[in-house]
């Protein structure tokens, strides 16, 4: 059987209908799969940590490879299929929860044993990526890596073709690339849009010594009014006194006045940052 055909044999089994509130497509394509497993490396010595495991197609791959596979999935018929489905695995669990409402870093830490490394590897829900992903790196976890499918154009976003706060957001904690861009063939129902894998890895140490809320206040300040220059956003969110003492910072950072947030890069707000602590 293979993996369209086992889908659909385990939807009929269980009487499933893909639930959309939930984000649910389930992913059908085995090269696709593939292309997760070992773009995330995961090996023997790792703990990883599905999100949203669906009905188990990608964690049956994971569960071949990784020490151990803990899940967390927040819709009970999915939850009891997949107790169904790797009762026999002994490296297996499944939380059934909101991923947003878990304190991860307990898991994780009761957990380890001897696992060397963490890695996250999921199939997520779109309509919560960006939340998922910044609480990942928000938490400040003990993850190594993160790989991802997401819809193309958050991994855009992500990656810094189309920068917008939560880029910088990465680009603080990981390093970045793209795996493999999917179409939406390779799932069912097929989603609206294209999607893309990625792998986060994250930094050992930050890139910089900044005060991070302070940096991460004025990054979301200024793009909370996109089309404004940054001079009035920053000014207008009293992150400056003035408009002219905005200016002149600018200029002293060598940064044409009139620029707007997509343009700066991390370390210009790192450095916007260092000079407007109070
Ligand atoms: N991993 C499966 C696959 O690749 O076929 C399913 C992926 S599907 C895109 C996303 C999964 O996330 C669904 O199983 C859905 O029920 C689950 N999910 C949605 N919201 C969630 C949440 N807040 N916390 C945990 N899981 C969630």
């Amino acid at each position: 059987m293979n993996i369209l055909e086992e889908t659909k044999f385990l939807m009929r089994k269980y009487n499933i209908r893909a639930n959309k509130n939930l984000g649910q497509n389930f992913l059908v394509d085995e090269s696709v799969i593939g292309k997760i497993v070992d773009g995330s490396q995961v090996d023997s010595n790792d703990l990883v940590i599905e999100i949203g495991p669906g009905l188990g197609t990608l964690t049956h791959f994971l569960l071949e490879k990784a020490k151990k596979v803990i899940c967390i999935e927040l819709d009970k018929k999915m939850v009891e299929i997949l107790k169904d489905r790797f009762k026999l695995y002994n490296s297996f669990e499944i939380i059934e929860a909101d991923v947003l409402k878990l304190d991860l870093k307990s898991i994780i830490n009761s957990n380890l044993n001897d696992c060397k490394n963490v890695k996250v590897v999921a199939n997520l829900p779109y309509y919560i990526t960006t939340q998922i992903i910044t609480k990942l790196l928000e938490d400040e976890l003990p993850l190594e890596s993160i790989t991802v499918m997401i819809q193309k154009e958050v991994a855009e976003r992500l990656l810094g073709k189309d920068n917008g706060a939560i880029t910088y957001c990465i680009d603080y904690y990981c390093t970045g690339k793209s795996i493999v861009e999917v179409p939406s063939t390779s799932f069912i129902p097929s989603p609206q849009v294209t999607s893309e894998v990625i792998k986060l890895t994250l930094r050992k140490e930050p890139p910089y010594e900044v005060n991070k809320e302070h940096l991460f206040k004025i990054i979301k300040f200024a793009f909370m009014q996109r089309r404004k220059t940054l001079v009035n956003s920053l000014t207008n969110a009293k992150i400056f006194n003035s408009k002219s003492e905005a200016i002149a910072l600018l200029e002293q950072l060598h940064l044409d006045i009139n620029i707007r947030p997509e343009n700066l890069s991390l370390e210009d707000f790192v450095n916007i940052s260092k000079n407007t602590m109070k």
